[in-house]
């Protein structure tokens, strides 16, 4: 089947080609985000494959539709950025990749989470330059801490179990409590309770309407004055600007995170000989206390090549009429003379 696959990299291109060698798809791979400029691209391919910062937009999608586009495949967890009513009332189906290395993500998090208490990145670049002074880097036990997991699926239940091992005590807010943490000692408590108890706060649900803003102004000021935060999940979850006032004030005392809300304009891309235009990256990225990693938490040998591997099993299931393993639930399509 003809595949046009957006906002590739050479490593995208590396390993989709790879697990192709079994489907036998024709891919054709672009360096363009998906958008409505680049839509037309995709003119004749049933299948488009896109990532993390693509937007299939209504406007995008109808442009798909009107190529002959029939599947849209994410070879990504997330499906924040597609229309999901859009895509239904075209008839179009979207799989996504459900299952790929957690462990990927959640040990990501976790190296956020050393990286700030133990300012490596303050130490690794003083021993560089001579200065073996240990001013300013002392950090604190994570043994006893209390750890508030902030969606306890996948990667939310590894984190937790990699915390475990740290001697924290494990705390969890989720719409739908998981077995397998409260089988690992997790406590669920309300998010205002997790935000009130917990020393860091690990985010890992799904960015959805109601998770919009998570951490805001409010909730800042509910959680323990200087909390570490961690964000693995998705930018839109936090209100950077609540979070660089909490910052400034000393509530929020570290940040570490992997994704960022306006991300679409920087991450992915070198743009080390370019002025960046977005200010309040640009103040973040100036705090001693905050470490932002550019969306690489899935980026992983196991990961990638699960996420291609996934990516091109949906496709082929869609090409034989087969039911969709990792098919995202639609909204019922809304009859055109409805
Ligand atoms: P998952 O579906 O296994 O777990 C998500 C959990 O969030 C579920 O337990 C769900 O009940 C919970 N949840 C849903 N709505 C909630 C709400 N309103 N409040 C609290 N919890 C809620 O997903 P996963 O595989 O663990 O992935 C989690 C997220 O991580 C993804 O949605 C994606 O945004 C992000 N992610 C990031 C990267 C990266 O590279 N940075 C890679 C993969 C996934």
């Amino acid at each position: 089947m003809k595949v046009a696959v957006f906002n590739t990299k050479q490593y995208d291109r590396r390993f989709l080609s790879a697990a192709n060698a079994e489907h036998g798809h024709e891919l054709i791979f672009y360096e363009a985000h998906l958008e409505p400029n680049t839509a037309s691209l995709a003119s004749g391919c049933p299948a488009v494959c896109l990532f993390v910062n693509d937007h299939a937009s209504a406007k995008t999608l109808e442009t798909l539709a009107a190529g002959g586009t029939q599947l849209i495949a994410l070879r990504c967890t997330g499906y924040n950025n597609v229309d999901l009513e859009a895509a239904a009332s075209l008839g179009m189906q979207v799989v996504r990749v459900t299952d790929y290395s957690p462990y990927s993500v959640a040990e990501h998090a976790v190296g956020l989470v050393m990286m700030l208490n133990r300012r490596l990145y303050k130490a690794y670049n003083r021993v560089r330059d001579d200065n073996f002074s240990l001013n300013g880097l002392m950090g604190f036990d994570l043994h006893g801490k209390t750890v508030g997991v902030i969606g306890t699926g996948k990667i939310g239940q590894c984190f937790a179990q990699i915390m475990k091992g740290f001697g924290c005590q494990l705390l969890g807010y989720d719409v739908q409590p998981n077995p397998a943490c409260l089988e690992l000692g997790m406590r669920y408590a309300d998010l205002s309770n997790v935000l009130a108890i917990a020393d860091v706060v690990s985010l890992h649900c799904p960015l959805l309407p109601s998770t919009y803003h998570l951490i805001n102004a409010t909730t800042i000021q509910q959680m323990k004055p200087g909390v570490m935060v961690i964000n693995t999940s998705r930018g839109g979850l936090v209100d950077t600007r609540a979070v660089i006032e909490g910052i400034k004030s000393g509530q929020i005392g570290f940040l570490g995170i992997d994704v960022y809300e306006e991300e679409a304009e920087l991450f992915f891309e070198d743009l080390s000989d370019t002025v960046i235009q977005d200010d309040v990256f640009q103040l973040l990225q100036s705090f001693s206390n905050v470490v932002i990693t550019a969306h690489q938490a899935f980026f992983t040998q196991e990961a990638v090549g699960t996420i291609a591997e996934t990516t091109l099993n949906s496709i082929t299931e869609f090409e034989q009429g087969r039911s969709l393993t990792n098919a995202i639930a639609l909204p019922a399509r809304i009859p055109a003379n409805a």
